[in-house]
């Protein structure tokens, strides 16, 4: 306890996680916000799955450990670009260049029990005709509101 009897909020809770490889390693301090399933079509793509697990996370909270230089970029639209591990080919963020001050964290690739939980669905319109669809999330056509 703090000495006014708050709880000491100094210590944050720290997230690890890393590729499959092993070569590229992350931490994650200060939490992750708006965690969505993305059912779009380059999402899909990407991760070669019905959906990515996608959360923010402000840049100032996100550090490589190791292996930044094993990461190589795809611009999949015109200033969002992908970045993957070369060697394992494992996704692990995205960064827009009109938001530069976050980046878009991979949630499969944390390794750590993570506290947040995702709070929808979205691009449901684009999702693949095999695809259903479970659960309570909200669903959105295109991007969750206020983004
Ligand atoms: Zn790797
Ligand atoms: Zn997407």
């Amino acid at each position: 306890m703090g000495p006014n009897g708050k709880q000491m909020t100094t210590e944050k809770s720290m997230y690890k996680g890393g590729c499959l490889c092993g070569a590229v390693r992350f931490t994650i301090s200060g939490g992750i916000r708006n965690i969505v399933y993305c059912h779009c079509s380059l999402c899909r793509k990407a991760q070669g799955s019905a959906f990515a697990t996608n959360g923010i996370v402000e840049l100032e909270h996100f550090r490589f450990e190791t292996g930044e230089a094993a990461l190589t970029g795809y611009e999949s639209s015109p200033g969002q670009t992908r970045y993957f591990c070369k060697h394992c080919g494992s996704p692990i963020i995205s960064k827009n260049s009109s938001v530069p001050d976050h980046v878009r964290v991979r949630v499969g690739t944390i390794e750590s029990d993570i506290v947040e939980r995702p709070m929808a669905h979205i691009f449901v319109s684009s999702k693949a005709c095999w695809e259903d669809i479970c659960g309570d999330l909200a669903q959105y056509e295109e991007y969750e509101p206020g983004r």
